[in-house]
């Protein structure tokens, strides 16, 4: 396991995984781009929720706007209580967010500090050309009241029956005080969030039907079940919204942590922007024939904070002997942003246009680089790093024998097989 997260940020910008954002001006802070590597991997791990979440006949799911109009805001709470206790340190001039267990300075130890005052998390711009208070827009801090404003859509245009769910991702911003660890935190980033509209009376199994599905993902997407745990948030922690919230939290390098919110939000969000909006957001029941307004059992989980996560778990350095060693990633291979490298040991002909061929065949069902630049060790060693799977290695007996070499990651075995066997070798491994 990672034990500080430096040496993750540096194989990560070595290795076109993450990049500071806009860092030949210096950076800007929380904001981080996605490398040539780190969109693939993203990509993937977005895709493996979609499927997980849609995949099924309850659930649908949406892409709302970013931009949405500002009493949906008034309405959820944000405008008055999406605040973090800001604090200045009067001796250093730090400023941070106050926590339960800090008292004193978390730069200088000062504990002459300014009382806390509310400081709102949420971007704030202008639709139109005038910067007045009537163009006031807000770039969303959660894809949660997108899902709400649409409960009606949705539900009738599919036609649902409760239960029922709305899944969605995309981008959320949030002015945070506390900064720092990678991507732990960012000022942007991605959400990938499920509604689910259910009765009062079933909110509870629900809510216990999605710890564990919700667990489950987590565990097949590629991270050990130790590294996991639930905190359920007591009546101080608890959101103005929710009945009840569990995390599942996860182990990173800087300790246990949030990775994934379960709520029970109860009608409070409907109810609100029925209230905002005059327009009833009532769910009819056909089989009890009443009325009623949907209690919400919301999943809610950061893109950025679940790559991390996968990062982390995923990180190794071995002792390979000879006083050598290795980093690798050891990824779930459906999620590795390359699956199979091809390495010809020569990159001269006849053994280039031979790899040319296999990378082309390979190519057509999974994700294939080609490389044929230094010595075989370190084009290695760099797989490693960037967490391939698997590496086909061609060399000269290749041309005679047509036998090519499969060398697997994690356990460094090298398979020899007959060239034409090797998209059956490769469908029986797990890369799919
Ligand atoms: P935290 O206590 O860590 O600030 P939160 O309780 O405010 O998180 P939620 O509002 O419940 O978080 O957001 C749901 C999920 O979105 C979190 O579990 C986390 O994975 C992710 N998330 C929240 N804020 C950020 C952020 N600034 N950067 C990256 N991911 C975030």
């Amino acid at each position: 396991m990672l034990k500080n997260l430096n040496s993750l940020v540096s194989l990560c910008k070595r290795r076109g995984y993450i990049f500071p954002s806009s860092e030949i001006y210096g950076g800007l802070s929380a904001c981080w781009d996605y490398g040539p590597l780190g969109v693939q991997f993203k990509m993937n791990v977005r895709q493996h929720w979609w499927k997980e979440m849609i995949h099924r006949s309850d659930v649908v799911g949406l892409d709302s706007s970013i931009l949405m109009h500002p009493s949906v805001w008034k309405a959820s709470g944000h405008v008055d209580g999406f605040s973090d206790p800001l604090v200045d340190c009067k001796e250093c001039r730090f400023r941070f967010r106050m926590e339960k267990e800090i008292n004193s300075c978390p730069k200088c130890g000062s504990k002459n500090l300014t009382e806390p005052r509310d400081f709102n998390l949420m971007f704030k711009t202008h639709a139109g050309p005038v910067e007045e208070e009537a163009s006031l827009v807000y770039l969303r801090p959660e894809t949660a009241q997108g899902i709400y404003v649409n409960f009606l859509n949705v539900q009738t245009s599919m036609r649902k029956k409760i239960p029922f769910g709305v899944a969605q991702i995309g981008k959320a911003f949030r002015n945070e005080i506390t900064l720092g660890h990678f991507i732990f935190r960012c000022r942007e980033f991605e959400q990938m969030e499920m509604q689910y509209f259910v009765s009062k009376e079933s909110a509870d199994k629900y809510f216990e039907y999605w710890m564990e599905e919700r667990k489950n993902f987590l565990q097949k997407i590629g991270l050990p079940g130790t590294s996991l745990r639930p905190h359920e948030h007591d009546k101080d922690e608890l959101a103005h919204y929710a009945h009840k919230a569990v995390d599942w939290e996860f182990l990173f390098p800087i300790g246990w942590k949030e990775l994934e919110g379960i709520h029970n939000r109860g009608d409070f969000d409907l109810t609100q922007h029925q209230k905002f909006s005059g327009k009833k957001m009532n769910y009819f029941d056909s089989e009890t024939n009443s009325s009623y307004i949907p209690w919400i059992i919301e999943t809610s989980i950061g893109l950025d904070r679940l790559i991390l996560a996968l990062l982390c778990s995923a990180y190794k350095e071995e002792t390979i002997g000879n006083n050598e060693s290795r980093v690798l990633l050891r990824l779930n291979p459906q999620i590795a942003p390359v699956q199979l490298a091809v390495l010809p040991l020569s990159k001269k002909e006849p053994l280039k246009d031979l790899s040319y061929k296999i990378s082309a065949v390979l190519r057509k069902k999974w994700r294939v680089e080609y490389d044929e630049t230094g010595s075989i060790g370190k084009r290695y060693r760099r797989q490693d790093e960037i967490g391939t799977p698997f590496c086909v290695t061609i060399d000269f007996d290749s041309l005679t024998d047509n036998k090519v070499t499969v060398r697997h990651r994690d356990t460094m075995k090298q398979d020899r097989l007959a060239i034409d066997q090797l998209q059956d070798y490769l469908n029986g491994t797990n890369l799919f």
